[in-house]
């Protein structure tokens, strides 16, 4: 098997539904198992990565994800399109099914939105169709014209692109 290792990259497919069954599960217990998957899985493909190579399939679109652990112990779980990062959220730190039953619908109706051509603003959280913003983007974020006049277009244009 040596000479055919490191030749495909291995990814790990959910959907909305599975992945927070595993959330439900506990929330730290899911991130843990994730990432231990991924470890074996990389073992076996002889894959290197750095990225998550964790994926949402959601109305026939992939979106990527993380559930990252943060320094102050924060569990955050971040999701992105092919072009910006579709949603970014907080775990309690204590499981909690009720704010659990409530971010899956929320994931839910964002992607769902996402997928009908609408996103959120990356600063103040409203909705927006995206073919009207698409070009105010600073790295993965994306911004509503108030959002972008108002900051973030001064702070892109400082970025040197050399
Ligand atoms: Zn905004």
């Amino acid at each position: 098997m040596k000479n055919l290792s490191g030749k495909f990259t291995p990814i790990m497919m959910f959907d909305v539904y599975q992945l927070f069954e595993l959330l439900f599960d506990g929330v730290e217990k899911a991130r843990e198992y994730i990432e231990e998957s991924e470890k074996e899985l990389k073992k076996i493909a002889d894959h290197k990565w750095g990225n998550s190579n964790c994926y949402l399939k959601f109305n026939g679109e992939f979106f990527q994800f993380l559930i990252s652990k943060e320094y102050d112990g924060e569990i955050r779980l971040h999701v992105w399109s092919k072009h910006e990062e579709v949603l970014e959220t907080s775990f309690p730190l204590k499981d909690n099914k009720k704010y659990l039953e409530n971010l899956q619908h929320h994931v839910h109706y964002i992607m769902s939105r996402y997928t009908q051509g609408y996103i959120i603003c990356s600063d103040c959280g409203e909705e927006h169709k995206r073919d009207e913003i698409q070009n105010n983007r600073y790295f993965a974020g994306i911004y509503c014209e108030k959002c972008w006049n108002k900051t973030w277009k001064a702070i892109e244009a400082k970025e040197t692109y050399n």
